[in-house]
């Protein structure tokens, strides 16, 4: 990450804070890596992620450490092994940091990736999902991703969600004949990525096949009816897909994506969903809970110009003797403890190349120290300079700068 990315990140992480915080959202870091069963616990053993996408290795003392994937699991573990129960519910979190996904490296995949993420922790309450997906909403519009678009479904609950596959078994087999091998050999496992498939003739099959959305128990079907009431009254405009399935084992009722447009085939900036079973799944207190994560790497690449705010020089300390080495030293440090940013010749130029330099970085004030008791200091936006007494310097800039 080259200074030039490190400051749009930088003012996507001033977004993040700022929206999330003022939701009430707390920052959380977990480690980077984790003992490998938090994953394929908490992730699932059926998933893309645990298949065969983990930096998995054996530590010197033997135990299989994973370099983390997702921030979820861990986030949970963090919630257990702290007694984050005991808190007043919900705790609401939110994170930023680097993951780790063994994939195909291309534009927008990467196998060292950042990620911000939110949580909702021990509320059940459609509020909670639809305010999640307001913030991801806004976190999107400040930065300017273009032509994104929300998708939106539930899950229901897994035992629903059993049912459903047995059914939806039933009908990939009476069909298989007209599906790809690969749909056909992952019909036992995992029925679901069926509607994922690009081969056609599987996708025309797919087309009439028997959805979830359709199946919701009648209080799953409420709480995903709230979740569109408050979107709606949010003026949050979102498609309808009973074929998302989000990557994670553990989501039930609502889950959501937003995508890019403005992205090629990696389009999905962002999602998540609810998982009221991870947290007993890792052998916590049942807890409900909702969240989402967004990639920083593709937000940014779909983002338009992010003003970057570059912080002024205030003074550029130049050497026309180079004994004078110390007093500029000396200069430049009390500059920065009085408030002004101040930056030193460090590289041996003649004064002219200082000169040229400090008006590279746009510096506001040059001082420049000699063989003489006084000090020159040089307004670069009035073009003028003035001899002062050393102790003089650093009063006058400040004087200066207030103006
Ligand atoms: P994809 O469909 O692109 O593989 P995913 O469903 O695996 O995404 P999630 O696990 O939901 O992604 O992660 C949330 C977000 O993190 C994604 O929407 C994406 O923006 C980002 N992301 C995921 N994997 C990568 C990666 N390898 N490189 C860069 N960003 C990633
Ligand atoms: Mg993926």
């Amino acid at each position: 990450m080259l200074p030039e990315d490190a400051e749009r990140r930088q003012v996507l992480e001033h977004h993040a804070r700022r929206i999330l915080g003022a939701a009430g959202y707390q920052r959380i870091e977990t480690p980077t890596f984790e003992a490998t069963e938090l994953f394929s616990r908490g992730v699932g053993e059926a998933t893309d992620i645990v298949q065969k996408e983990m930096y998995t290795f054996d530590d010197a003392g033997g135990r299989s450490i994973t370099l983390r994937p997702e921030g979820t699991a861990p986030v949970c573990r963090a919630y257990i092994e702290h007694g984050m129960h005991k808190l007043p519910q919900p705790v609401k979190l939110w994170y930023l940091g680097a993951f780790y996904r063994h994939e195909a490296p291309q534009a927008g995949r990467y196998r060292q990736f950042w990620q911000v993420g939110a949580e909702v922790i021990g509320s059940a309450a459609p509020t909670a999902d639809a305010e999640l997906i307001v913030l991801l909403a806004e976190l999107l519009e400040a930065l300017g991703v273009r032509e994104t678009r929300l998708r939106l479904s539930s899950l229901g609950t897994p035992e629903t969600r059993a049912e459903y596959r047995e059914e939806l078994r039933a009908f990939l087999r009476a069909n298989q004949d007209r599906l790809s091998d690969e749909v056909r050999s992952r019909i036992d496992a995992n029925p679901m990525r069926a509607f994922d498939s690009g081969d056609p003739s599987t996708r025309e099959v797919m087309a009439g096949a028997p959805t979830l959305l359709d199946r919701l128990s009648g209080e799953d079907a409420e709480h995903f009816a709230e979740v569109r009431r408050l979107l709606d009254d949010a003026g949050l405009r979102y498609e309808l897909d009973p074929t998302l399935v989000r990557g994670l084992d553990y989501y039930t009722r609502t889950v959501f994506e937003f995508n890019s447009d403005a992205l090629g085939a990696q389009s999905g900036v962002g999602g998540g969903g609810r998982y009221d079973r991870l947290m007993e799944q890792l052998e916590g207190p049942p807890t409900p809970a909702s969240g989402w994560a967004a990639g920083i790497e593709r937000m940014l690449l779909a983002a338009g110009e992010l003003p970057i705010a570059r912080d002024p020089v205030d003074l550029y300390v130049a050497l026309a003797d180079p004994a004078a080495g110390p007093q500029a030293f000396e200069l430049a440090y009390e500059a920065r403890r009085a408030g002004l940013s101040a930056q030193l010749e460090l590289a041996g130029r003649s004064l002219k190349g200082q000169l040229k330099h400090a008006g590279r970085l746009r510096s506001r004030y040059v001082a420049i120290i000699g063989s003489e008791p006084h000090i020159g200091l040089k307004d670069m936006e009035a073009g003028e300079q003035r001899e002062l007494e050393p102790a003089a310097v650093i009063p006058t800039i400040l004087r200066g700068s207030r103006l």
